[in-house]
């Protein structure tokens, strides 16, 4: 059996695996990306944050990306079925920063991503898959089947585990914890959207506050196309009989808000589910290894925060293993994990509070002071480790205290 030597082995070629292998290959040390799928590969999460939009800058990804002509994204708007809207412009907020980003189709998008890493030098092995690791402190021991289904080795200083929904490394060594969120499950497709210029939503997110704890995404790209989504606890879904097409049909038709926009809009596939997402870990790094994006903790999709996540914790790790491997001391609990943790802790108020009502109820009311808009307009733009931001640094309690004040207002016109 061969064995192959490189500096750093990346597992996964999702946005957070592309990120990290580049800014470590700039540093000048041999990466390989090992992908268990050939590319192009479809993926959930198509609806970016500003926020990411540094992380691709630090890669390099930003020329490719701004060329390839995807749908540009200024907002995120919120509705519900009484016709309530609450419209967060990016460009009104509170933190310094990108004020739009883009809405993309994730296969062509990865794949991007990936060619631009491949042009730097990166080597990436698809159809290849880790099926087992020795770790060591200063190497370990990679094992992986190749497209053939030959098994060979690979030798690395230190390993990224950007495996996304693989969850490679904390399957292997039993690292994985319960999410304390409940199990959701999700009914998707992408959609003809003929009729959208009718509406003015292409140049942004549309979520759809469909019931109580059941929400729609509507997210447009720049062909035409949307993709469209229902989240809720997977018994709701259970009221809807038929194929999936049909059980699809069937919800957006009992939505007041998009069921006139799609109404026998071609579907372009079966509408998929997938179920059980949030994970977590108990650490996010350990001798030899750090894990990035999803494989760290992936909450909710409601505020679109996974890839923002994913290449900003790739990135952080980059930069860290960069260090590492120069000889520098690394912290990895504080400057790694404690930082990340800080970001999903605040996405984490705020997923809390959409499914508890707080957040409709701060949405989808009257009194809005621009200040409030503004600092949680940074939060939904993915900055969400602006200390100087009370909705992030204390935004359980900013959350609490700005529904007292709500309910007190609406008990005072009462
Ligand atoms: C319903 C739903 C909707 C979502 N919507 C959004 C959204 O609008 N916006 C957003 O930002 N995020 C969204 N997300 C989250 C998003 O899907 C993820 O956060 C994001 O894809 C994480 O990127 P990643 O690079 O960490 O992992 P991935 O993109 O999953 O990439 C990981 C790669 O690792 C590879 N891999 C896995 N196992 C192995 C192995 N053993 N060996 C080699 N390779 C392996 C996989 O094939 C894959 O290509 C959504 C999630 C869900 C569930």
């Amino acid at each position: 059996m061969t064995t192959e030597l490189v500096d750093v082995l990346v597992i996964g070629a999702g946005p957070s695996g592309t990120v990290a292998a580049s800014i470590i290959n700039k540093a000048g040390y041999k990466v390989k990306i090992v992908e268990k799928e050939q590319f192009p590969r479809f993926v959930i999460g198509e609806s970016l944050l500003p926020k990411c939009m540094e992380a691709l800058e630090a890669a390099g990804f930003l020329p490719a990306v701004k060329a390839h002509g995807f749908q540009e994204k200024f907002g995120a708007k919120f509705v519900n079925d009484s016709g309530q809207i609450m419209d967060f412009n990016f460009s009104d907020q509170f933190t310094e920063g990108w004020s739009w980003t883009w809405q993309v189709k994730r296969a062509e998008f990865d794949t991007l991503l990936a060619e631009e890493v491949q042009k730097l030098g990166v080597e990436i092995e698809y159809k290849t898959t880790v099926t087992g690791i020795d770790l060591g402190k200063d190497k370990s021991l990679i094992s992986v089947t190749t497209p053939e289904g030959e098994s060979k080795q690979i030798l690395a200083r230190f390993i990224v585990d950007g495996s996304g929904y693989g969850r490679v490394i904390p399957r292997m060594l039993n690292m994985e914890k319960p999410s304390n969120l409940p199990p959701r499950k999700t009914l998707f497709t992408h959609i003809r959207d003929t009729r959208r210029n009718n509406y003015i939503e292409p140049n942004r997110i549309l979520i759809v506050d469909h019931a109580p704890g059941v929400w729609a995404w509507c997210i447009p790209f720049s062909d035409g196309v949307t993709s469209c989504g229902f989240v809720s606890e997977p018994g709701f879904f259970d009221a809807f009989t038929g194929t999936p097409e049909e059980q699809l049909r069937a919800i957006i038709a009992s939505d007041p808000n998009i069921a006139e926009r799609f109404e026998g809009c071609e579907f372009l596939f079966e509408p998929r589910t997938i179920q059980s997402w949030s994970a977590t870990c108990d650490k996010f790094y350990g001798d030899g290894f750090v894990l990035t994006g999803n494989v760290t903790e992936f909450l909710d999709p409601v505020f679109s925060s996974g890839v923002t996540l994913a290449v900003t914790s790739s990135r952080l790790a980059a930069d860290l293993v960069v260090r590492q491997l120069n000889g520098e001391a690394v912290d990895w609990q504080c400057e790694y994990m404690d930082v990340m943790m800080m970001g999903v802790d605040t996405f984490r108020t705020y997923v809390m509070a959409w499914y508890d009502g707080r957040l409709q109820k701060i949405f989808f009311n009257d009194y809005r002071p621009a200040d409030v808009v503004n600092k949680i307009c940074s939060v939904l733009a993915g900055y969400v480790w602006d200390e100087k931001n009370e909705y992030v640094k204390d935004s359980e309690n900013q959350v609490n205290r700005l529904v007292r004040m709500i309910d007190l207002s609406r008990q005072i016109e009462a």
